[in-house]
């Protein structure tokens, strides 16, 4: 049995998915008329208080979309050293959006409202012009660290004082919602835009939605086709999307839980240096200086339990809907065998 836990992103259909995909009615989205991504996007437009939705193919597509339409050329996106926006989008910041970036090193990711005020730019020919805040919520890099509302109402506060626009990537924001109880709507009245991902703990195969006002959403969709992001038929995949919202939301619990006895498993492993906090389904450990990351993701893969090197001595476990209670049990009883030849 090989034990999954590279990222939540590894997860199958299941059954019941599938069937509602299959059964899907459809049209032509790029047409405007696929009924069942129209009933995605205002399912999910609701949900958060929000006036639309774009469904996309992916998280990069609905950040980058987002931080195309907030700036202008030259503008400054101030966001945390960590942020997938600025990590892991391929620089798309400067290429899509063509501005550039003011990076905050804040607490496993995390901004606050000082951090932001610090690194909002001097009315000052020098300078770019500050434009957008982007934050992160759960934070990957972070260890799927998450903020509180009245964290980003303060950040809010100062977004408002200067004119700046505020974007959630929100690729694991359900996450953050089922750890804190906190309201999807509350996360609506925050953001000029929020992006969540139905691909990462949801578990489906494929989509994104960017969320906003009317107006920024009409823009974004533009920018979509021009990018070549339109798409005919997607009210197959946008079935899953509903379906997930429907089933999937309140089980992230389960990963959590799931991820907190990861975490107890590695307490007791030599080789482990230390275990980062496990908030929520992400679990990043160090290793002994001598043990390097990628060596030991190899030894683990030799005994079918796969996971992603995060750093020189780093390593992700993610916990998702394919992962059990079983695979858990397998997981402990492997990783007690001891991974590293130690001589
Ligand atoms: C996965 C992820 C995304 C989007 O990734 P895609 O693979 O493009 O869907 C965005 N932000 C964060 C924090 C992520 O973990």
């Amino acid at each position: 049995m090989s034990i999954d836990l590279r990222s939540d992103t590894v997860t199958k259909p299941t059954p019941a998915m599938l069937e509602a995909m299959f059964t899907a009615e459809v049209g032509d989205d790029v047409l405007g008329d696929d009924p069942t991504v129209l009933a995605l996007e205002e399912k999910a437009a609701r949900l958060f208080g929000m006036e639309a939705a774009l469904f996309c193919t992916s998280g990069t597509m609905t950040n980058q979309l987002a931080i195309r339409t907030h700036t202008r050329p030259g503008d400054d996106v101030i966001c945390d050293q960590l942020s997938h926006v600025y990590l892991y989008e391929g620089g798309g910041i400067a290429v899509n959006a063509l501005a550039s970036v003011n990076l905050v090193h804040g607490e496993r990711g995390k901004l606050t409202a000082d951090l932001v005020l610090d690194h909002i730019q001097p009315d000052d020919l020098h300078k770019p012009i500050s434009r957008l805040v982007c934050l992160e919520n759960t934070v990957n890099k972070g260890g799927g660290s998450y903020y509180t509302i009245p964290e980003i109402a303060a950040i809010r506060q100062v977004c408002d004082d200067h004119g700046l626009r505020l974007h959630l990537d929100g690729a694991r924001l359900f996450n953050a919602l089922i750890e804190t109880g906190e309201s999807p709507e509350a996360y609506g009245t925050l953001f000029d835009s929020i992006s969540i991902c139905l691909s990462k703990g949801l578990g489906c195969p494929v989509g994104s939605l960017l969320l906003g006002k009317a107006d920024f959403i009409k823009q974004a969709r533009r920018y979509r086709k021009l990018m070549g992001g339109g798409w005919r038929q997607a009210g197959y995949l946008a079935a899953a999307g509903i379906y997930a919202l429907d089933h999937h939301v309140n089980r992230l619990k389960l990963d959590h839980a799931r991820a907190r006895k990861i975490g107890q498993m590695l307490e007791h492993l030599p080789e482990v240096e230390e275990i980062y906090p496990i908030d929520t389904n992400i679990v990043i450990f160090r290793l002994n200086q001598n043990i390097l990351a990628a060596d030991y993701v190899d030894q683990l893969a030799r005994k079918g339990i796969l996971a992603v090197p995060f750093g020189r001595h780093l390593v992700r476990f993610v916990t998702h809907l394919d992962f059990t209670d079983e695979h858990l049990e397998n997981l402990e009883l492997k990783l007690k065998e001891g991974v590293v030849s130690r001589s």
